[in-house]
């Protein structure tokens, strides 16, 4: 009465693919207008080189937030 050695059952693990999903997140800045847009009151899309500033080839220039007072 001597049973052979059955295989264990290990729960198969690895096929999950609910781990820690990275997601990765921009950081959410504050919409802001660059210069020329701010100095112009024109709707900033806030691009590097936003459009108002693309269409009259300006440099397209943005203070940080931090050096306002
Ligand atoms: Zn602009
Ligand atoms: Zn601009």
């Amino acid at each position: 009465m001597s049973s052979p050695q059955s295989p264990s059952r290990d729960s198969r693990r690895g096929n999950e693919s609910d781990d820690d999903y990275y997601v990765p997140r921009t950081p959410r800045r504050t919409p802001m207008a660059c210069i020329f847009c701010r100095g112009r009151k024109l709707k900033c899309d806030g691009r590097t080189t936003c459009a108002n500033c693309q269409k009259r080839n300006l440099a397209c220039t943005y203070v940080p937030v931090s050096a306002q007072p």
